[in-house]
């Protein structure tokens, strides 16, 4: 392709000569002769080099520095920033070059954008780490993420030239961070067209089915706008009033949202479009001219008390101011009106940018945007915070909704919406949320959990003795309460291990078992714990006493039979158990290989009687346990502790009785429980120990605990009842 050099070299200068005159400041020479040196600066890092689709690659540096000055409003260094970008990046120019160049102030912004560019190339643990530092960045100057923003508004304007896969990856990460940002910090325009072109690339045709039907229908939009708005000119004019009347159409991406959250057609959504009316009004009269506005508006239409929304006495955390109504317009529609001043339009439109021109020196007195970084540096500054758990915290926060709620003193806080009590305190304080015990909420005692609501004041109340609880993260939604209690269990949690790792390394030197790593993993096993530090905090907690390490040390020194032997000897028998007699005779167990007389438990989960098929089960604190092997336990505990199973076998051994109890179900009559235990006690001699029967409508059900020789015993007992009149069933319950 041949390329027309010196037509393209006047495109250059022409776009350049664009850039300085849509600067919104107006420059001095001094700095209209750095930005030239910058603009120099990048021609020659880049000559050579285009870009996707073919054009000179210093089209985008010039591109982005437009959306600087013009878009976003900055001043002259944002726009030799923004020329330079991508220099460090893309060119053999160092950081170190820059700085020479064009000073400190520039390298440092130059080197922030650098570290964040690519920032999505790698995996998910990646990215959140880059965001992370992106943000930091952020807390030294918040020129880089403004270029950023602006960086990938051009790139997302010129998304065409880029193969499919890249689009829809590009596109949603827009929507996943930069348009939350550019909302967070105020920046409308920019938002607005960041997600309506993240969806025109992640999901193209429901873009231009919108877009398609918006086209067909803004005929019609105009008729109605001039109809509604005809009347209150009228009456504008005669107050004397300098203003416009803007009839925008609402955003694609807003529609879409709309489309899916009340589930309508496009033709049901009628506030399709917001009309706004931007008056000239003095700072002092503001206010008062904001709500003449909507006296007069509201003279012609009924407004909807549900839906006013004052951000001028209260303007939003990121700096936004409006009047917002929603009022019956002819027809039956009901139509939204945003009433503003110029000077709260153009923060609508470009955020803090303009907030700065517009700042009035109030000494002391930090800026909002000022009070959010300072909030993330907190949060960044926090060693413990895990990168991934970050960017959801701050994708929670950019993401909510606000509150605004009060301190006993009247003093206003912003709070995301849903946040409770306790976030409200961790607002205050961390040490306020660390201590805070319940809360007052209009003089009425809340729980920490309680959801606040707009209006509500807080008053909180703290205990010295209080401390974060692990179920505290389930009603908190702040990034900083999170993150707060997060740090403050895992520090106690690693303060109790470490004292733990101390007592435990003297009790093992005290009965000579060296404190090796090999001791350490067999104890991990022993008790059952997934690591050494949990088995240290087990110790710091006092849970895993001498009792218990000595236990380990007489498997480990005497192999686990002569432990248990030792341990549960003289051990008697926990209440209400079922277990055998300790006469010496009777059938009993004897357990593994060479058929030990070992103590033991019959289990209460499957009860077992002599004749059942058992396996003895080695428990940390019971000694040996016995389930029948088709215990819904056993498989369990096989699997899981297949070295603690022993093997038991039934020795014969007279006299020895066990309880078990049967359950008897049947018909009812007069007599039926009399014949039942008739047989039972006076013709088996069977004793009885526990007897329960109830009959309503006729059905006859009955428990009974009796105490039998072994299983042949009780078979032969279930048979006799079974053929007592009426009974339906006999069975064994455990
Ligand atoms: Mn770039």
């Amino acid at each position: 392709m041949q390329i027309d050099q010196e037509k393209e070299k006047k495109e250059i200068l022409n776009k350049y000569r664009a850039l300085l005159r849509s600067s919104k400041e107006s420059l001095s020479s001094a700095e209209k002769k750095e930005i030239r040196r910058a603009f120099n600066f990048a021609m020659d890092a880049h000559k050579d080099v285009r870009r996707k689709s073919g054009e000179p690659y210093i089209y985008h540096p010039i591109a982005v520095a437009q959306i600087v000055a013009k878009e976003i409003g900055l001043g002259s260094t944002s726009i030799v920033c923004a020329l330079l970008h991508d220099v460090v990046e893309d060119s053999d120019y160092t950081l170190e070059d820059i700085e020479r160049m064009f000073g400190e102030k520039v390298a440092l912004i130059i080197d922030g954008l650098t570290k964040i560019s690519g920032v999505f190339d790698q995996n998910v643990s990646l990215q959140a780490e880059n965001f992370r530092k992106m943000l930091l960045t952020l807390s030294d100057d918040v020129r880089v993420i403004l270029i950023k923003l602006a960086d990938r508004t051009h790139n997302m304007r010129t998304l065409e030239s880029m193969p499919e896969h890249k689009q829809r990856k590009i596109a949603s990460e827009t929507l996943y961070i930069y348009s939350p940002l550019a909302h967070r910090l105020g920046l409308y325009a920019i938002k607005t067209e960041l997600e309506d072109l993240g969806l025109k690339y992640t999901e193209p045709e429901v873009y231009s089915d919108i877009v398609q039907k918006l086209k067909e229908t803004e005929n019609e939009r105009y008729k109605y706008i001039q109809h509604f708005t005809t009347p209150v000119k009228k009456v504008l004019k005669s107050e004397g009033f300098n203003f416009t009347v803007k009839g925008r159409p609402k955003s694609i991406y807003s529609i879409r949202k709309k489309l899916i959250r009340q589930g309508v057609s496009f033709d049901e959504i009628y506030d399709k479009f917001a009309i706004r009316i931007i008056i000239d009004s003095k700072t002092e009269n503001e206010k008062a001219d904001c709500w003449k506005v909507y006296s007069i508006i509201t003279d012609y239409y009924r407004p909807n008390p549900d839906r006013l929304r004052d951000w001028i006495s209260t303007p939003r955390a990121n700096g936004y101011e409006s009047l917002h109504t929603t009022v019956m317009g002819p027809g039956g529609h009901w139509v939204e009106v945003q009433i503003r001043t110029n000077r709260m339009d153009e923060i609508a439109e470009v955020g803090y940018a303009a907030h700065w021109k517009y700042k009035t020196e109030e000494p002391g007195k930090e800026s909002r945007l000022e009070e959010w970084i300072s909030q993330i540096r907190e949060l960044l500054e926090n060693p413990d915070a895990n990168a991934v758990d970050f960017i959801d915290d701050i994708k929670l926060n950019l993401f909510s909704d606000e509150i605004f709620v009060f301190t006993p003193k009247g003093d206003l806080k912003t709070l995301p919406s849903n946040a409770s009590a306790l976030d409200f305190a961790f607002e205050i304080h961390s040490e306020v949320g660390a201590r805070c015990l319940g809360a007052k909420v209009n003089g009425r005692l809340v729980p920490l959990s309680y959801i606040l609501n707009s209006g509500d004041q807080v008053e909180i109340l703290t205990s010295q003795k209080q401390r974060p609880k692990e179920d505290w993260l389930n009603f908190v939604i702040t990034a900083k309460a999170r993150s707060k209690i997060k740090s403050s269990l895992k520090d106690e949690r690693k303060k109790i291990a470490s004292e733990g790792k101390e007592i435990l390394e003297r009790k093992l030197k005290h009965i000579k078992i060296p404190f090796t790593d090999k001791t350490i993993n067999e104890m991990v096993r022993f008790f059952e714990l997934k690591t050494s530090q949990d088995l240290f905090y087990e110790v710091g907690v006092g849970s895993l006493d001498n009792k218990r390490i000595k236990a380990y040390a007489s498997e480990r020194s005497g192999g686990i039979y002569s432990y248990f032997r030792n341990r549960f000897n003289r051990r008697t028998s926990v209440k209400g158990e079922v277990s055998p007699t300790k006469d010496g005779s009777g059938r009993i167990l004897v357990f593994g290989d060479g058929e030990e007389k070992l103590d033991y438990k019959l289990s209460k989960c499957c009860g077992p009687i002599p004749g059942d098929n058992v396996f003895g089960f080695l428990t940390i604190n019971e000694g040996i346990k016995v389930h029948k092997v088709d215990c819904p336990n056993a498989i369990r505990l096989q699997s899981n502790y297949a070295y603690r199973i022993l093997k038991a076998k039934w020795v014969t051994a007279e006299g020895r009785d066990f309880a078990t109890s049967i359950r008897i179900e049947g018909i009812d009559r007069s007599g039926m429980a009399n014949d039942i235990t008739r047989i039972i006690s006076a013709s088996m001699k069977i004793n009885i120990k526990a007897i329960n029967i109830n009959s309503s409508d006729d059905i006859f059900d009955g428990l009974i605990v009796v105490v039998v020789r072994d299983k042949n015993h009780l078979q032969h007992l279930i048979e006799r009842i079974k053929k007592v009149e009426g009974v339906k069933g006999v069975k064994r319950t455990n």
